[in-house]
């Protein structure tokens, strides 16, 4: 395996672990913590999508790399928008792309929810302090008296109001005499502070919702920016790791903890963050609400249709976890937001599948090869005496390949007419049908419209792959096909990108108008009767063509469907 790529999280965690910043820590019953924990914390709102593949990859990766532990922890502190179903996806998929919250037999899967009642209780705390008030502003009178960055914001008139007045109003808000939006409870920093997180932001609001985990106990809850530093701390994270958006908060999240600390909630060394430029691919969208959109109208087929950047659309697309892997690690971490091309993702998709895939032949745009001296209702074996090996390097299927009077070949294969350069079928010339016989063209059959429907050729009995006979024939053609009688038919679909814009929504665009509409092509194709054995989610590369997964939803017994993962080549835009 190759040397993990360097970025400057692992340069950070190096001068830790050098310093021995987080040597020297127990977890409170006496176990010693390892120097790095790390924790991937989704939202449970949506499914996830390949940015988050990029989190999960650098947390799950950074804390195997330096005998670390990850924490799954969902963040679950908003209680309108998250369901049973997104924890459910999301587990499968962080394990689906090889990652595994366990360590050392114990799991580490933890919900923020779980800590509401820690939470509130440091919020009592910093309103004991003096640093937290509760706020009777509305928001509309909070937007002003903000400010701006130029200007300082104006304090609260509720700002100074003794300690034991907010308690009592925190607890009734708590107890739900309040209504929603009515009172608020603030952090009592700096109105006129240069970074705007730090003047008085809001850390407690009322919302009379029902908690998918807590039910109806709580009708505070706390806002991201006061959660998040308290749940890694709670943890005893070392590295928090988050997208740069965040950088403006840190201030907040060391004041906090450093707070908190102080009043004995938490010990030091404190959890630190560490912000890192977000993955931006080409061709794709990754807002959630614009993902959701997509699949209310239907314009994909549900959260797993296999154009969408979901890492369910991704598997079901044929994309592997190794692949996905292999395009988090490349791409590092780095400091400054940038545009990845989508074909990164897609030569890591190739480069994965080529050693690996098993060959198969498949004709996608079929054209009828009637071969006139052959018998009717024979059918001649072309797995030997040259066998077709399913992979160039290492052989597992065993491949059926009889050969018939009628076969199926590509349309691009023949020409009436050929241009300059053209070896393949055209009449009077000889090409040879791949492990089977040598052929020549004798000419075409035609619609009323002058479409070629069928071609008509002669073979040669002596002219067998691996046979004495067969090397008189010197021919520069070597076609694949398959026998009429024997093809597997079946559902192909041609996948491609989503969006024809490189950047379907930035700068407010609409998305919408940037869809390509042939992102998806759904074909009768012919297959060789091996594949009928296809198991759902199995990878094949069919030769001259690209990567086909067998669909995982849509695929029967004896009746795979495929979809197109990626093509052979580059070809986009060309
Ligand atoms: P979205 O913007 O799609 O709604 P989110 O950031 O709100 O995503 P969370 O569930 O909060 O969704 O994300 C979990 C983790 O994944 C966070 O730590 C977040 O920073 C990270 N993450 C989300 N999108 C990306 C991305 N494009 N690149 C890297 N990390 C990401
Ligand atoms: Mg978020
Ligand atoms: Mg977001």
């Amino acid at each position: 395996t190759p040397a993990p790529s360097t970025n400057f999280l692992r340069g950070i965690i190096e001068s830790d672990l050098v310093s021995g910043t987080y040597a020297e820590r127990s977890n409170g019953q006496g176990e010693a913590l390892p120097q790095v924990v790390t924790r991937f914390p989704p939202e449970p709102n949506g499914y996830l999508h390949i940015g988050h593949a990029k989190s999960i990859c650098l947390n799950f990766g950074l804390a195997a790399d330096y005998a670390g532990r990850c924490h799954m922890r969902f963040d679950d502190t908003n209680p309108e928008k998250e369901e049973q179903e997104y924890v459910d996806t999301i587990l499968d998929s962080v394990k689906w792309l090889g990652f595994s919250w366990e360590h050392d037999g114990k799991s580490h899967l933890y919900y923020a929810s779980n800590y509401f009642d820690v939470m509130y209780a440091c919020a009592q705390a910093l309103i004991r302090k003096g640093l937290a008030y509760v706020d009777e502003q509305n928001a509309e009178q909070m937007r002003e008296n903000r400010g701006t960055l130029t200007e300082p914001g104006k304090n609260s008139p509720w700002r100074d109001r003794p300690a034991e007045e907010s308690l009592r109003l925190f607890d009734e808000m708590r107890d739900g005499k309040h209504p929603d939006g009515s009172l608020i409870l603030r952090a009592k920093i700096d109105m006129a502070s240069p970074n705007m997180n730090l003047r008085d932001p809001a850390i407690y609001r009322i919302r009379h919702a029902t908690h998918h985990n807590t039910g109806d106990k709580w009708r505070v809850y706390p806002m991201y920016t006061f959660a998040h530093p308290i749940e890694d701390a709670l943890e005893n994270i070392s590295h928090s790791i988050c997208t740069l958006e965040f950088e403006d908060q840190r201030p907040f999240y060391d004041w906090l903890l450093e707070q908190l600390a102080e009043e004995g909630f938490f010990k030091k060394p404190l959890p630190h963050q560490y912000e890192f430029a977000r993955l931006n691919l080409t061709y794709i969208i990754t807002s959630k609400r614009k993902l959701r959109q997509l699949v209310d109208e239907k314009i994909v087929s549900g959260w797993d249709d296999p154009r969408m950047p979901t890492i369910v659309g991704l598997r079901r697309r044929g994309y592997t976890p190794e692949a996905i892997r292999l395009m988090c690690d490349r791409t590092g971490a780095s400091k400054n937001n940038s545009w990845i091309d989508f074909s990164v993702l897609e030569g890591a998709l190739r480069e994965d599948l080529d050693p690996k895939a098993p060959r198969a032949v498949a004709v996608l745009r079929p054209l009828k090869l009637i071969i006139d001296n052959f018998p009717e209702g024979v059918s001649i074996d072309c797995s030997a005496p040259v066998y077709p090996p399913a992979h160039p390097e290492h052989d597992t299927a065993h491949r059926h390949f009889p050969i018939t009077r009628e076969l199926w070949i590509e349309r691009e294969d023949f020409m009436e007419v050929p241009t300059k350069g053209y070896f393949r079928l055209f009449p009077g010339n000889k090409v040879r049908l791949r492990y089977g016989y040598v052929v020549e063209c004798t000419g075409c059959d035609k619609d009323e419209h002058g479409n070629v429907i069928a071609v008509h050729c002669n073979y040669f009995e002596d002219s067998k792959s691996g046979t004495e006979g067969s090397s008189n024939y010197k021919v520069k053609g070597n076609l694949h096909w398959v026998s009429a009688d024997h093809a597997l038919a079946t559902e192909v679909r041609l996948y491609d990108r989503l969006f024809s814009d490189p950047h379907p929504d930035a700068g407010g665009k609409d998305f919408l108008a940037a869809l390509n509409p042939n992102s998806k092509e759904v074909i009768t194709a012919y297959l060789e009767p091996t594949l009928k054995n296809a198991k759902p989610g199995e990878i094949y590369q069919f030769e001259r063509h690209g990567y086909f997964v067998a669909d995982r939803v849509d695929s029967t017994e004896g009746q795979p469907i495929f979809n197109r993962a990626v093509t052979l080549k580059d070809s986009w835009g060309k």
